[in-house]
């Protein structure tokens, strides 16, 4: 059976969403297929807040150099522009649509400071902002009944044929059924794929399985090397504390008991980018100055029980729960962990990917607005600007599309792939083979990048590609058959990471996250471009794209 849509959605968090309610305004029928129901989308984990220069004092244009800056140049700065100009509209529009916000005392939208940012501009709602968005996104999708959801659908094959997309082949979890879903448009919008590391702030489902799809099918992944690391993690599960913590006044301490952060970066202290406090940190660690679970601590107590206590309800629980300790009177051991892909399908300001028919908007998708290093505050606010683009363009694009010609060979041709993993009899188990993987990131493609751990990276990730070929799952049911779905997210992984490790190993400077110890400076005479990768039989084919600079030339980054 094939199912219909002039444009469908894969992902409900809030750039799937956001384009799905564009779309569907744009006046065309619109379908959203999501493998988790679309409240528990990674969205709803944010924590810390969204940028918007609302403040009279601020402007837009602050907000753009601090973007760029934070970027390390590598960011498109007419994509940048967009991003900012409407990020004001945006929060107002999310506001409206039921988004319950911290208020200042005299009744304005509360903001609290950022990293990398030169004023205080991040709105928020205590620590639990992507939770607050998604569900007034979510209720306002749901008053339209013209959206239809599939929840509990995992797409599993993207079909592009006759130079354009033809639509998506998706697995209902249920079931275990395979159906067609023929759609002029796609949009891709996927989320995450943090999981590609051990150590991550990103939840279990973060498996990039859009970026791989759209990949496989022939679309560009740009800029996949620059992974960022959010600083103060807990140690053991990386869960995350949000920066919000420190721009509520959280400190940073070593065990000597000094505040570092003055060394590294003497204006901005601990409100530095991430990639730097990131490096700090393990840079104490390494030089013997952490504690003795490798960690540092951030500190909280001078800002009062009652302000933590109601600000940051959320990470003073995480604290009590899963490190044990009481951030009212104690410091939190934090490390930095894997917490944000910059890279992604590569697209152009319109969300358009190199294949018609075919977009891309949230972390799934490369704009790029966030170059080599992505502002915190910033992702929530491109997943409403960039989702809504997404799902304006390819409603206009659908207008004017032939029907699709999605059938049952496209069908039949993804059935047989997942038949073939079912009813494999012997071979390795998804979960060895993505601890292994895992491993590999966390020890050898991390905040700082060395290159012979690269190139043992880029042998290790092959070999565990061409292991995965004999992927075997125990579970042979159809019912809810998570060690199934588990096989074909390590798919995705896979390829994903031999991507980053390609681009990383490649790419010899150091820029934003991106750090080689052999390469310890910025190069933008040969550097100053996108990576772009393709697949080909014989792996990532790697080019390379111009950086669109309008009003700011690079300079020495300092904070
Ligand atoms: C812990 C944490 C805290 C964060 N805090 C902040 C913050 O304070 N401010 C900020 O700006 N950013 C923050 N970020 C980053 C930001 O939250 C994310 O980048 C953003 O929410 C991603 O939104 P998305 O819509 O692209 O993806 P998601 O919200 O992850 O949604 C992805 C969707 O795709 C669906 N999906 C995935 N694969 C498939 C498939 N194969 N088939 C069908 N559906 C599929 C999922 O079901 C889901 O609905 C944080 C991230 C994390 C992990």
């Amino acid at each position: 059976m094939t199912i219909s849509h002039d444009v469908l959605v894969v992902g409900a968090g809030l750039a799937g969403q956001r384009a799905a309610l564009q779309a569907f305004r744009s006046g065309v029928d619109v379908g959203v297929i999501s493998k988790l129901h679309p409240l528990r989308s990674h969205s709803g984990a944010a924590q810390g807040g969204i940028n918007a220069a609302l403040d009279p004092k601020d402007s837009v244009k602050d907000h753009i150099y601090d973007t760029v800056k934070g970027s390390d140049y590598l960011a498109d700065q007419d994509c940048v522009e967009i991003l900012c100009k409407e990020a004001g509209p945006t929060v107002i529009e999310m506001e409206h649509m039921g988004t319950i916000f911290n208020r200042a005392p005299d009744g304005s939208l509360d903001r609290r400071a950022f990293g990398g940012a030169s004023y205080n501009r991040t709105i928020y709602s205590a620590d639990r902002t992507g939770l607050a968005l998604l569900q007034g996104l979510y209720e306002e999708v749901g008053r339209d009944p013209r959206v239809r959801i599939y929840e509990e659908w995992d797409a599993i094959d993207l079909v592009v044929r006759e130079g354009r997309v033809q639509g998506v082949v998706a697995l209902q979890r249920k079931t275990g059924k395979i159906e067609g879903f023929a759609a002029k448009a796609v949009v891709i919008a996927t989320g995450p794929a943090g999981r590609v590391y051990g150590k991550t702030t990103n939840s279990h489902e973060s498996t990039g399985d859009g970026c791989s799809l759209a990949y496989r099918a022939g679309a560009y992944l740009k800029d996949m090397e620059f992974v960022q690391f959010h600083p103060t993690c807990l140690p053991h599960t990386s869960i995350l504390i949000t920066e919000g913590a420190r721009g509520e006044g959280g400190i940073l301490r070593n065990s000597k008991g000094e505040r570092f952060m003055e060394r590294y970066a003497p204006h901005f202290k601990e409100l530095a980018s991430r990639d730097v406090v990131s490096r700090a940190i393990v840079t104490e660690v390494k030089e013997g100055r952490g504690f003795p679970d490798g960690t540092v601590h951030l500190e909280l107590m001078h800002l009062g029980k009652e302000k933590v206590e109601s600000k940051l309800q959320e990470i003073v629980a995480y604290a009590r729960t899963f490190a044990g300790i009481d951030p009212v009177v104690q410091g939190i051991p934090v490390f930095p962990a894997q917490h944000y892909m910059m890279g992604g399908v590569s697209t152009n300001s319109r969300a358009e990917t190199n294949i018609p028919g075919l977009y891309a908007a949230g972390e799934a998708a490369c704009v790029s607005v966030h170059g080599a290093n992505r502002l915190g505050a910033n992702s929530l606010l491109e997943t409403l600007v960039y989702g809504k683009i997404a799902g304006q363009n390819a409603a206009e694009y659908a207008k004017k599309a032939s029907a699709s010609t999605l059938g049952p060979t496209d069908i039949d041709a993804a059935t047989s792939v997942v038949h073939q993993i079912l009813e494999r009899k012997e071979g390795e188990s998804p979960a060895k083979l993505r601890s292994e993987l895992q491993s590999t990131m966390d020890e050898l493609v991390g905040v700082y990048r060395h290159p012979d751990d690269l190139i043992n990276a880029v042998t290790r990730v092959a070999q565990l590609k061409e292991r995965y070929r004999s992927v075997v799952v125990a579970d042979k049911s159809t019912v809810y058959n998570l060690n199934l779905m588990e096989a074909i997210e390590l798919g995705h992984l896979l390829d994903l990471a031999e991507v980053i490790v390609t681009g990383a190993l490649a790419r010899t400077e150091s820029r934003g996250a991106h750090v080689r110890t052999d390469y310890p400076k910025r190069d933008d005479a040969k550097w100053m471009k996108h990576t772009l990768a393709q697949i080909t039989k014989e792996g990532p084919s790697i080019s390379y794209l111009p950086v669109t600079v309008t009003e700011y030339q690079p300079k020495e980054r300092a904070y």
